[in-house]
């Protein structure tokens, strides 16, 4: 039999491990026979010689394996069951309209979501804004939720990918966060542990991107799609944009209530509309719910236009706890902050660049995010009405409104949101909100 220790070694030299061996060490994580240590210096092993697209399917499939694959056979569900999952970002509110919108089109989607992390705001704690909502329900209701709205977003539980959670843990202390093939593995195992059909994979670039640069996110974007579909999930990935707050507002119940003004029509943030509907449309193509992208696009806005995926939203809530009526009271819900005032840039000028990843700092500085694990969460607090880049910042238009507690943490955050954003006298050049498409030919 194998050793520990013979595969870190092995690793150690650069020489290509096979998946008998990877799948030996990735079930001694999950029985805890292999220490942390020698989890550390697999890592750091990965870190320096990275790992070939065979080993990293490997790894994904072991660390999938390392627990609970959901297996929705016995559900009879008559469409395809598809998600997306995203590098995060500020103000990336995506999956709250996203999922509704695909089920609406015949899709299913069980997504199984994550909390804030550092600057980016997470799903569950969206979620979690609207009273009564559950995000660990069992897995019966899951099953239900799914099949009765067609989407279901829960928290991750603690049968799905064990392994990860024991590498992520050692990897967040030994500086080996940052290795495309662990971040792929990690990301992936989790997904597929979901028992996906299809997968669409939004990977940001820019100033507020997990990744540091355009090519770095590509470069993730890549190994995702190959590894997902060498692990046997179709899956494409997008390059989209982060360079500016992606909604309107950015803010837990703030961002609940920019999801169900768009998804009923009240307001539609246009890059937040693109960038969606591209997810959306890569989705249904990927699953077979429509032939080519253009058709794809007519299936989501015939969806949006007659109220259908509005239903499957106020379906999904109701379902997991949340009140009946969310849809048209969501105002009675949502809680609100004590101060909302705007804040203006101190000239006049266009609004030339943004430092996203600050931006959404603020919002964690005001208790909007956690700082540290055991921190909770202040739902009302945030930005709205966000200025996007090109827009004139004057007297009349601010830079943001700001939804605080108190007036010194509303100075705080007005000092940040001044700092975060460039005034210039000329327009930057416009971003695409959707950079490329990375298809499993394209690797
Ligand atoms: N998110 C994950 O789930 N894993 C990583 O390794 C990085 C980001």
């Amino acid at each position: 039999m194998y050793l520990p220790q013979e595969i870190i070694r092995k690793k150690r030299d650069n020489i290509e491990l096979t998946a008998d061996e990877i799948n030996f060490f990735i079930q001694g994580i999950a029985k805890d026979t292999v220490s942390e240590g020698q989890i550390a210096a697999f890592a750091m092993a990965i870190y320096f010689n990275d790992m070939t697209m065979d080993e990293r399917v490997a790894l994904t499939c072991a660390m999938r394996d390392s627990g609970m694959v959901i297996d929705w056979d016995h559900m009879n569900f008559d469409g395809p069951i598809v998600d997306k999952h995203s590098t995060g970002g500020v103000g990336d509110v995506t999956s709250l309209m996203l999922g509704p919108m695909v089920a609406a089109c015949g899709g299913y989607v069980p997504m199984i979501s994550g909390r804030g992390l550092g600057h980016t705001g997470g799903t569950l704690d969206k979620l979690e804004s609207i009273p009564g909502y559950n995000i660990t329900p069992s897995n019966e209701v899951f099953g239900q939720v799914t099949k009765d709205a067609g989407v279901a977003i829960i928290g991750q539980t603690g049968d799905l990918a064990p392994a990860d959670k024991r590498v992520y843990a050692t990897r967040d202390v030994t500086a080996t966060v940052d290795n495309i093939s662990l971040i792929t593995a990690s990301i992936l195992s989790k997904k597929l542990a979901a028992g996906l059909g299809s997968l669409v994979m939004d990977v940001k670039v820019g100033s507020g991107a997990f990744m540091p640069t355009y090519e770095a996110s590509e470069e993730l974007a890549k190994s995702i799609v190959a590894v997902a579909n060498g692990a046997g999930t179709k899956t494409t990935a997008l390059l989209t944009d982060m360079n500016q707050v992606l909604a309107s507002t950015a803010g837990n119940a703030l961002e609940v209530r920019e999801a169900v003004q768009f998804l009923t029509g009240e307001f539609r943030n246009p890059r937040l509309f693109e960038v969606t509907m591209a997810l959306c449309a890569e989705m249904l193509v990927n699953s077979g719910l429509a032939t080519d992208i253009e058709q794809a696009r007519e299936k989501l806005q015939a969806v949006l236009d007659n109220g259908k995926a509005a239903e499957c939203f106020g379906k999904m809530v109701a379902g997991l706890g949340g009140p009946e009526d969310f849809m048209t009271n969501y105002d009675n819900y949502l809680e609100t902050a004590d101060l909302v005032k705007p804040v203006y840039a101190e000239t006049t000028g266009y609004a030339f660049a943004m430092d996203t990843r600050a931006l959404g700092m603020a919002v964690v500085g005001m208790g909007g995010g956690r700082r540290v694990a055991s921190d909770t969460i202040d739902y009302a607090v945030g930005l709205s009405d966000m200025i996007r880049l090109g827009d004139e910042a004057n007297g009349d238009k601010p830079l943001a409104v700001i939804h605080a507690r108190n007036e010194a943490q509303w100075e705080e955050a007005a000092k940040a949101v001044r700092a975060a954003i460039t005034i210039f006298d000329k327009k930057p050049e416009p971003t695409p909100e959707v950079y490329r498409r990375v298809r499993p030919e394209d690797v």
